[in-house]
């Protein structure tokens, strides 16, 4: 039997009325907000993420579905959604109509990880992204929109850690400050941070291996390092989530380990999740517009884990799935006839109507009908259509009442209304 790929998974029916509930909650959250929705290509060239992503991270290093194309052109499947938004802003010259804009996309994204519960190499983030905003109220805006969507998925305990990276300006110092620390501690650090620890020493405190964790508990932060600048930003930032009634955690440890992410950064934990696992993480990328070819343009945006999500609000509510209004059993080719008409005349009166397409048994019918949660079920056979009424059968009450056949719309509208 053919089998999908590891990693990989199906969002089958019953499942995906969840993911749909998700995300339509998500788009009126970002329709609230202005944020307009951007689609970008699922495939790019593989430079374009070897330089936004950076060559120094796990992503690039070993997670990216790479492959030349039937012209020898190197591609990827996207791994995250960031670089391409920018490159899209770059290529379509956003900044220099309006440099202010605020985006989202949700989709897919590919890395070729360890697979594991909650894990995939197929999985699905939910984007924002606000280009061209240097004031720290948009990084508020963003954090205020993901704790803001978790409560309107009535996961009421997210909470937003948060931290600051600095910039260009108060980099070097904590560097220096980072790297004499790292100096002592070689000999513990896994074999990626050795390697990496000279030429990018944030990427080890962003190292999630106990042993590299551990060794760096008692590094320098930071925030501790902060020109007047970044901390007066900072200090903004947590004021307004405050104003907001937004409970924070300030996580010094919390870093992205690249020199264009600025600033504040931030994940959304939730009890839900365990300890360690966030739901969603973002920050600021002063510094990646510019890397990729446009002119300097700070930015900032936030990635949800989809499937995450999904997984904890299944935990609020299990079904989202929308059960049949109408089953029509109809017995015999002629009242089969006419419940296909009727199934038409009411699907286009906005009513969810189920039959048999083939000539079953009522028995049969019945037990299909119970099987799609049928609300009513509408029992027809040449008796009824001749009569012109037929039995309305309320499947939590079981109680059955006549209806006239020319009158099922109106009917059906103040049975279902009833109860
Ligand atoms: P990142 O783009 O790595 O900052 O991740 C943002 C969010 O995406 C994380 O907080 C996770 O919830 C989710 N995520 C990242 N990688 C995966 C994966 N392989 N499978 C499922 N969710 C993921």
């Amino acid at each position: 039997m053919l089998q999908l790929i590891r990693g990989f998974k199906d969002i089958l029916p019953g499942e995906v009325e969840l993911w749909q509930h998700i995300e339509d909650r998500a788009r009126a959250l970002f329709a609230d907000f202005g944020y307009r929705e951007i689609r970008v290509p699922l495939l790019e060239k593989t430079e374009l993420f070897a330089r936004g992503i950076g060559e120094d991270t796990d992503i690039v290093e070993k997670e990216m579905y790479t492959f030349a194309d039937r012209k020898g052109e190197m591609i990827t499947l996207r791994p995250e959604a960031t670089a391409s938004i920018v490159r899209a802003y770059i290529q379509h010259r956003y900044h220099a109509v309006d440099p202010v804009q605020k985006f989202f996309t949700i989709g897919p994204m590919f890395r070729r990880e360890r697979p594991q519960k909650g894990r995939y190499r197929q999985f699905y983030q939910i984007n924002a992204e606000a280009l061209g905003i240097a004031e720290p109220l948009i990084d508020v805006q963003l954090i205020h929109l993901l704790v803001r969507l978790l409560q309107r998925l009535r996961v009421d305990d997210a909470t937003p850690h948060i931290n600051s990276l600095g910039c260009p300006v108060c980099r070097p110092a904590f560097r220096e400050a980072l790297l004499s620390f790292i100096a002592g501690r070689r000999e513990a650090l896994c074999s990626d941070c050795q390697r990496r620890s000279t030429r990018n020493p944030m990427r080890v405190l962003d190292c999630k291996v106990p042993g590299c964790r551990e060794a760096m508990a008692e590094a320098p932060a930071i925030i501790d390092h902060l020109c007047p600048d970044c901390a007066a930003h900072f200090a903004v930032v947590r004021e307004k989530l405050e104003r907001l009634g937004i409970a924070y955690h300030l996580d010094k440890r919390l870093v992205r380990g690249l020199d264009y992410y600025t600033r504040t950064t931030f994940e959304i934990h939730t009890a839900a999740l365990g300890a360690q696992s966030a739901v969603a993480g973002g920050g600021r990328y002063d510094g990646l517009i510019e890397l990729l070819g446009g002119p300097p343009t700070p930015g900032v945006g936030f990635a949800v884990g989809f499937d995450r999500l999904a997984e904890i609000v299944a935990l609020q509510q299990a079904d989202f799935s929308r059960p049949a209004q109408l089953f029509i059993a109809a017995l015999g080719p002629t009242a089969q006839a006419s419940a296909f008409d009727w199934q038409i005349a009411l699907g286009e009166a906005g009513f969810q109507v189920e039959m048999d397409y083939a000539d079953h048994s009522l028995k049969a019918q019945m037990k299909r009908a119970d099987r799609l949660r049928a609300r009513r079920v509408l029992i027809v056979g040449d008796n009824e259509l001749q009569t012109g009424e037929a039995m309305l059968r309320d499947m939590a009450t079981r109680e059955q009442t006549p209806v006239a056949l020319d009158r099922l719309v109106d009917t059906l509208r103040q049975s279902l209304a009833n109860s």
